[in-house]
Formats: structure tokens, sequence, C-alpha cells
């Protein structure tokens, strides 16, 4: 059963591993990024309370998205197994995270960082061009991912539970390293 958390600055190319790693393994990706995108376009209630903090490259409340995992997570289709891509993103959330978790029976999971550096993120996010990927909003992502979320490579680091992978060669060379890293 593989359930696994990606974890690296924005840019890093999270999304697209962790979506094909999830196709090719025939379990979820579960990217909150993607959900939030999806509830704002569709303005349901959470969409419009991530509405601003989205735009100005803050971190959604923790009790949201907690919410928003938790849900997903109850799922009938994540009982075999997910990646988690984008959360959790505070060691609050990663807290959390671990007792639901232990709650779901879904323990066992397994944590890749995918290290890519600084100036190569930048430039790729640049390139890319969503809604929130305009110079000063990309600058205080990587800040809140420095400040929030780098903490957790160590804490996982901590708990053996973390796998480090080169994310910055080809796409195909970071799906190799990847592969190898989850079957050892
Ligand atoms: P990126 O890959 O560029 O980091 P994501 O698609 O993962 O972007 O997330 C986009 C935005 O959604 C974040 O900047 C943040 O506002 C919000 N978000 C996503 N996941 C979380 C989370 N776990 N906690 C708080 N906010 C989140």
């Amino acid at each position: 059963m593989t359930r696994l958390i990606f974890l690296g600055p924005p840019g890093a190319g999270k999304g697209t591993q962790a979506k094909a790693l999830a196709e090719h393994l025939n379990i979820p990706h579960i990217s909150t990024g993607e959900i939030l995108r999806q509830a704002l376009q569709d303005q349901t209630p959470l969409g419009i309370k991530a509405q601003s903090y989205m735009d100005r490259g803050e971190l959604v409340p923790d009790i949201l998205v907690q919410e928003m995992v938790q849900e997903r997570l109850n799922q009938p289709d994540a009982q075999h197994g997910w990646i988690l891509d984008g959360f959790p993103r505070t060691v609050n959330q990663a807290v959390f995270l671990e007792k639901l978790l232990v709650k779901l029976d879904q323990s066992g999971e397994m944590v890749v960082s995918l290290e890519v550096p600084d100036d190569v993120v930048v430039a790729r996010l640049l390139a890319r061009g969503r809604k929130d990927d305009s110079e000063d909003v990309i600058r205080r992502r990587l800040e809140v991912y420095r400040f929030e979320t780098a903490p957790l490579i160590n804490h996982y680091h901590e708990q053996q539970k973390l796998l480090k992978v080169n994310g910055n060669q080809s796409l195909e060379e970071v799906t190799t390293e990847l592969e190898l890293a989850i079957a050892s």
C-alpha cells in the first residue's frame, strides 16, 4: 500500500511527479492546491474563504485545509493508498495529519522531499504563469515555504520517513530517481 506525502518548494515539480506516480499506481493524487483552486472556481464557501490568502501567497488557515483533507481521506478511493501533494505545509498540519492517519488506520506513510535550488524554482514559476504566479506573490510563497514548510523536512527526517529526490534534473530523470527511492 502506497501512502506518500510530497514535500518541496513551489515550482519543484511536485504536482507533475505526484500526478504521474499516482496514475501509475492507480491511487488518488490529492493536491490541496488543486482542491482549493476548484473550490474557488466553483465559489463554494471554502473557495470564497480561501481566495484572499491564495491571491497573496499566504497559507489558507489550518482549520480549513485540515477539514478538507480529513473529508478527502475518508472517501472510498483513498482507502487503498494515496499521494498527498501540498499537505501538510506546517508542523501544526503535520501533527494533525499524524493523528488523523492513526484514527483512520492509514499510518505507514513515507515522505518524498523534492530538492530544487531557489533560483531554479523562481524561473520555473515565472514561466508557468498561473494567476498567483506574479513575482511578488511568488516571493511570498517561497518565504512561507522556507519558514513554515521547510522545517517539515527535518521533522520527517527525525521520524525516519524521509526520502530525498533531486528535483533539479529532467522530468524523466526525476521520475526514475523517485521510483528507485520508493522501491527501496
Ligand atoms: P504550489 O505548488 O505553487 O506551492 P499549491 O497548488 O500547492 O501551490 O498551493 C497553492 C495555494 O493554495 C498556496 O499558496 C496556499 O495559499 C494554498 N494551500 C495549498 N495547500 C495548503 C495547505 N496545506 N495549507 C495552507 N494553504 C494551502
